[in-house]
């Protein structure tokens, strides 16, 4: 009995922060709403499939952030996760998940880990997610990060993204999260025909464009700027 009641007292506050989390993350869902309402125009919808907004709803973002940016969690924003990196901006993380069109029996690639965040979202919703990550502690950190929260389909590999994952492939969606001057051909050739490829494409300081690529069934490869956006380089020895 006495257990019993030290349990309560222990659990107590630990579901009022895990209760506070729950509302922010439920508010932080209604700014993308209200944000892709007023991208509409860009975006050609004015809402994102319940799939994508209820990954969002249940993804807990404070696990991906350093512990001194954990109050900034939910606040709709890129968050430093060191190395010079970021976790996006969960609108964008919103988007580039929706423009995907996924489905659960897909399998995709994701290129630029950093914090796991992204690919935790996709892989509510998809069947598996290959993930690669460039600097090998932001990997690491992922791989245990995504492994802890009991995301067993998703594999994290430390390795230059813009050769993609040939044994993985092909793949039915393709996610870029760091910009490129060019859309990476291996990345292409590693896309299902139907497949579609969401990218950051443009220079490193002026403008870059979130482009949507997609392959027919025949092969042919068709592009579409989306938005203007903001990323983080994609690096390694490739340009
Ligand atoms: N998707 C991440 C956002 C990460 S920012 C998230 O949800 O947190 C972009 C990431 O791409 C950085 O971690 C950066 O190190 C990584 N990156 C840059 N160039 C890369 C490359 N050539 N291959 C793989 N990862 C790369």
């Amino acid at each position: 009995m006495r257990y019993l009641i030290l349990l309560f007292l222990l659990a107590g506050p630990l579901v009022a922060a895990e209760d506070r989390f729950l509302a922010e993350r439920e508010a932080l869902v209604g700014e993308i709403e209200a944000d892709v309402r007023a991208t509409r125009s860009y975006l050609d919808t004015e809402t994102l499939d319940a799939a994508v907004l209820e990954a969002m709803r249940s993804v807990p973002r404070h696990r991906f952030v350093p512990d001194d940016e954990v109050e900034h969690a939910y606040e709709n924003r890129p968050l430093p996760i060191g190395h010079g990196q970021t976790i996006s901006q969960p609108y964008i993380v919103a988007i580039m998940t929706d423009l995907l069109e996924p489905a659960p029996e897909h399998k995709v690639l994701e290129v630029g880990t950093g914090s796991g965040y992204q690919a935790a979202v996709l892989a509510e919703i998809v069947e598996s997610v290959h993930s690669i990550e460039i600097i090998e502690p932001l990997g690491e950190s992922a791989r245990r990060r995504l492994e802890k929260l009991g995301h067993d389909n998703v594999q994290v590999r430390v390795g230059d993204g813009y050769y993609g994952w040939p044994e993985g492939a092909p793949y039915d969606g393709i996610v870029v999260t760091a910009v490129a001057s060019h859309v990476p051909p291996p990345l292409l050739q590693q896309l299902k025909p139907g497949g579609r490829m969401i990218i950051p494409v443009g220079s490193r300081f002026l403008t870059q464009q979130l482009v949507l690529v997609e392959k027919a069934a025949d092969g042919t490869v068709t592009t579409q700027q989306i938005l203007p956006v903001r990323f983080v380089p994609l690096t390694g020895g490739h340009d």
